[in-house]
């Protein structure tokens, strides 16, 4: 078949390029090996933040009784956690497929594996698709922990751990990077024993050292066990099934499964770049140009697979981004975009821009404007009161370079900083502002207000 365009994956980009080329009166092939939806809705965002709401609701009735409310006998139904995941993973999924439906005759939905065969075409169950414009939204998958003895555990990753049957007695999690440390409070909210092993010196450890620290303060009040600056060096199963991590400084954990979030490979193995001579970096992401033009004239490439930030949104951004130019009205390119991000922890870790590392690191000029969550009125009321506020000015500009949180709402609170050097304002515009009271974004005003150029005297 010959289409306008091909698209490879029903990814979180796929979609709605998919939708709007073919609205756009182009003949589209959008081609799915497995769950329309791709990662964010089968695997990773929406069902692990359901399963963060189960597992906060329980952790906040057991606590309640800190603010003078007893609640007896809290039990956690671990299939109906499962069940409510399902039925809203499915939800969204339907939903797709009748977005996809609704675009119209233009738009066919192919099942099957797609592999380049040549210069823009692909082959699908032994039919072949050319098309002047092929769009790659194949995404990434969990990486094996290159660890001895893996090969013969039955370790699970994000998928599989959210398909079991039964509460794990003691879950070990390889990884505190963000998918680590959402699953390990998760199962430890439930009721599992949970150990992180952790090789960097810390937990989410791009993070500025004090950020990652509240973390993990808040973890082992919790009663999660953290091997910092720890490595697996190998593991092996017992007959009765038992998991048995041995650390190379010579400890070892005992436990009923293990969790494996340790990085993420693309999807690009099994996707015959070669044969349509799609340039690979070293770590077999697609190298893309600030216009998503893969190395292959006419083939783009968008989503995880470019091993960009590896988010939902940017996946989706890229989207829009990629749209624009296609469509012949681009007024931006991918690069130099203002990409929030949000860690579903109790509290929530969450970024934009610069921290103070990366500042220090790349020489750049800057404030920092720093305010512990224990000052904000609204976090002493409601006794959330873990975490920092941290916010980047440039001095000469004024402007904000970045912000790191962590704390309660982060993921929230990130957008204001977000819109802010979107819009390229300066910090002032934060200062001036009237916020509301009692909120926690009064805190972040308050934060800034802490550099002397801003205090009130
Ligand atoms: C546990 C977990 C939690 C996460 N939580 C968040 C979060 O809270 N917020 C956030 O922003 N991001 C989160 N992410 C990341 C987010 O899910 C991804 O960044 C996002 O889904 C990437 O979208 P994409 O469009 O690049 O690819 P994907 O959504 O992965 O879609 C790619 C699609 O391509 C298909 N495909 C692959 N190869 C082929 C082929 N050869 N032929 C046909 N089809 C093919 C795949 O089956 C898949 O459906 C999370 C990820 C995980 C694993």
């Amino acid at each position: 078949m010959r289409a306008d365009a091909i698209i490879i994956g029903a990814g979180q980009a796929g979609v709605p390029l998919a939708v709007r080329l073919a609205r756009s009166g182009r003949k589209v092939l959008l081609v799915e090996r497995a769950l329309l939806g791709g990662t964010c809705i089968n695997y990773g965002c929406t069902p692990t933040k359901t399963l963060v709401a189960s597992a906060r609701a329980a952790h906040v009735a057991r606590s309640a009784s800190r603010l003078g409310v007893h609640a007896s006998a809290v039990r956690v139904d671990f299939p109906a956690i499962i069940a409510r995941k399902d039925a809203l993973v499915h939800q969204w999924r339907q939903g797709i497929a009748q977005r996809l439906a609704a675009a119209g005759d233009g738009l066919r939905v192919v099942s099957g594996h797609a592999r380049f065969v040549g210069e823009r075409q692909i082959e699908v169950d032994g039919d072949v698709h050319h098309s002047e414009l092929i769009v790659v939204n194949v995404g990434a998958r969990p990486a094996a922990p290159p660890i001895d003895g893996i090969g013969s555990v039955a370790w699970l990753d994000n998928r599989r751990i959210m398909e079991l049957p039964r509460l794990p007695t003691h879950l070990v999690v390889l990884g505190g990077g963000y998918i680590g440390c959402e699953f390990a409070q998760m199962f430890r909210r439930f009721g599992s024993d949970v150990t992180i092993v952790q090789h960097g010196p810390h937990l989410l450890d791009r993070e500025d050292p004090e950020v990652s620290e509240e973390l993990e303060k808040a973890f082992r009040a919790e009663g999660i066990e953290l091997h910092l600056g720890a490595r697996a060096a190998q593991v092996s199963q017992e007959p009765g099934g038992r998991i048995v991590v041995a650390l190379e400084s010579g400890a070892t954990i005992t436990a009923s499964h293990l969790l494996a979030a340790v990085g993420r490979r693309p999807n690009t193995d099994d996707l015959g770049c070669e044969a349509s001579r799609i340039q690979l970096n070293a770590n077999g992401f697609i190298e893309v140009d600030d216009r998503y033009r893969t190395s292959a004239p006419g083939v783009h490439a968008v989503g995880d697979v470019t091993g960009g930030p590896q988010f939902t949104h940017t996946s989706w951004d890229d989207h829009r981004i990629l749209f624009d130019i296609l469509q012949g009205h681009s007024t931006r390119g991918r690069a130099g975009r203002v990409i929030p991000y949000s860690v579903f922890t109790d509290p929530q870790v969450a970024g934009v821009g610069l921290n103070e590392r990366n500042a220090r690191t790349r020489g750049i000029q800057h404030e920092v404007a720093r305010m512990p969550f224990g000052q904000v009125a609204r976090a002493i009321e409601i006794d959330e009161t873990v975490g920092i506020i941290k916010v980047l000015v440039d001095p000469t500009t004024e402007r904000i370079l970045g912000a790191s949180l962590v704390g309660a709402e982060a993921g929230e609170l990130v957008h204001v900083f977000a819109t802010l050097m979107q819009a390229g304002a300066s910090a002032r515009a934060i200062v001036d502002a009237e916020f509301a009271h009692p909120t926690f974004a009064e805190g972040l005003q308050g934060a800034v207000m802490t550099l002397d150029r801003y205090a009130l005297h």
